[in-house]
């Protein structure tokens, strides 16, 4: 992993900070993370064999709320990853105005090399690890890339074991059996969908069919595809880690979409099968998926995928964040000089975390909530909030990352501003005059 993503990553606050008036307080507060924790987790493997695998959990910042985020399960997982991940969720709530600060979680492992036991045992041996760290009003955890609702029910039961109590609101993306949220499965591809509805006809011609090209297929990726196809969008090409496929008519996304689902057994936590071995699509790498003649292109894997390396081949009237950070600091300065609007992550993709507010709530409240009602509180926050990022970007000229940014200050700074501030307790403004 870069080690600088996490530099970068701060880079864009700094970027975004000469356009709104913020203390020095709140600057000094985001610069690095409220608290990292790092640890080991033994799991007896299937074999005998005891494997210790390595864990974190940053939390970094609650000015605004209970920290919340994701766990990730990856071969890549570092400290500087998780670092910049937790940070960026951090603004992706103030975006989304839920009352939450920023975390995120995860564990360096290959996921698809253990066996069920394993991945339950570890999964377990996470939230031993990390207990007294989170809880309904500290931290919330959440999935992320390679865990899901099963993975979450694992870890809030072993929460509710340790706490001996049931604690539904220690996790959202639960199963819902588990009181876990409608809608919350589909909800971060429902969230790009909304906020593509209302950005995309702002940077394409009406009147054709809108073609776009999504790079992964995980629950995102495939999600989002079937939204955009149900909703007539032609979607020209979709990957996968072994490579991708496209067709100059457009794939036909629930074939593809049922195809993945079908190689993953009932009791299976992860799909085996690859978009690749469908018939009758030409074959195309993740690297010409990227610079594909399209007019969105969404990439919705990993971070670092579009890069100096291939930012100047990029034809895509305009880029669409689904993943976290997949655009590099050099790279969006290729974009922005070849005039390629990128809608950011921190609003593009928080349809999750949208919906893992809901699925909290509905657990303090004991009260559950319809899908229609959860669809429909979604789109009405994705939309206002879209809206108002883009009257920031376009009333200060300012690129729609900055502009998000923008927008997260304002709200991180009136929660900082709240407790006092320099001014408050000396009288004295940033400029040393008396107020
Ligand atoms: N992992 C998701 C994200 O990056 C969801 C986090 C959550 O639901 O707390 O936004």
């Amino acid at each position: 992993m870069n080690d600088s993503l996490f530099q970068d990553a701060k880079q864009q606050l700094n970027d975004a900070a000469k356009y709104v008036s913020i203390s020095d307080d709140t600057i000094e507060r985001l610069k690095e993370p409220k608290s990292r924790l790092i640890v080991s987790i033994p799991v007896r493997m299937d074999n005998g064999e005891l494997k210790v695998f390595k864990g974190y959990r940053v939390r970094y910042d609650d000015t605004r709320g209970p920290t919340k985020g994701g766990i990730r399960f990856h071969p890549n997982v570092s400290i500087d990853e998780v670092d910049s991940l937790a940070f960026w969720m951090t603004f992706k709530c103030a975006v989304l105005k839920l009352p939450f600060g920023g975390a995120k979680g995860g564990i360096t492992v290959d996921p698809k090399k253990l066996t069920r036991f394993e991945l339950d045992r570890l999964s377990r041996g996470y939230i031993n690890a990390i207990a007294d760290f989170i809880g309904p009003d500290v931290d919330i955890p959440a999935p992320d890339m390679y865990t899901n609702p099963m993975i979450m029910g694992w870890m809030m039961d072993q929460y509710s074991i340790i706490q001996r109590k049931i604690v539904p609101a220690v996790i959202t993306g639960k199963p819902v059996s588990m009181g876990g949220s409608l809608g919350r499965k589909t909800a971060t591809a429902m969230g790009v969908f909304f906020v593509m509805q209302s950005l995309i006809p702002k940077f394409t011609k009406s009147g054709k069919k809108i073609t776009v090209a999504i790079q992964g297929f995980g629950n995102v990726g495939s999600n989002l595809a079937d939204l955009l196809y149900q909703a007539g969008y032609q979607v020209m090409a979709v990957s996968d880690e072994t490579g991708g496929i496209y067709s100059a008519m457009g794939l036909d996304i629930p074939y593809i979409k049922g195809f993945k689902e079908s190689t993953r057994d009932l009791k299976e936590v992860y799909a085996k099968g690859s978009v690749r071995e469908l018939m009758g699509y030409e074959h195309i790498s993740n690297d010409d998926l990227l610079k594909l003649d399209v007019d969105v292109l969404v990439p919705a894997a990993l971070e670092n995928q579009i890069t100096c390396e291939n930012a100047a081949d990029i034809r895509a009237k305009v880029i669409v964040e689904a993943a976290n950070g997949p655009i590099t600091r050099e790279a969006e300065k290729v974009l922005e000089q070849r005039g390629i609007p990128v809608v950011p992550d921190i609003l593009a993709n928080a349809g999750g975390v949208t919906v893992s507010y809901f699925e909290w709530v509905q657990n303090r409240m004991g009260h559950y909530w319809s899908e229609e009602k959860i669809h429909g509180l979604l789109k009405e926050k994705m939309t206002e909030e879209t809206r108002m990022m883009w009257d920031i970007a376009t009333s200060k000229n300012i690129p729609m990352r900055t502009a998000a940014y923008v927008h997260a200050l304002n709200r991180i700074e009136q929660a900082v501003n709240a407790r006092g501030t320099k001014v408050y307790y000396t009288g004295v403004d940033k400029k040393g005059e008396d107020v």
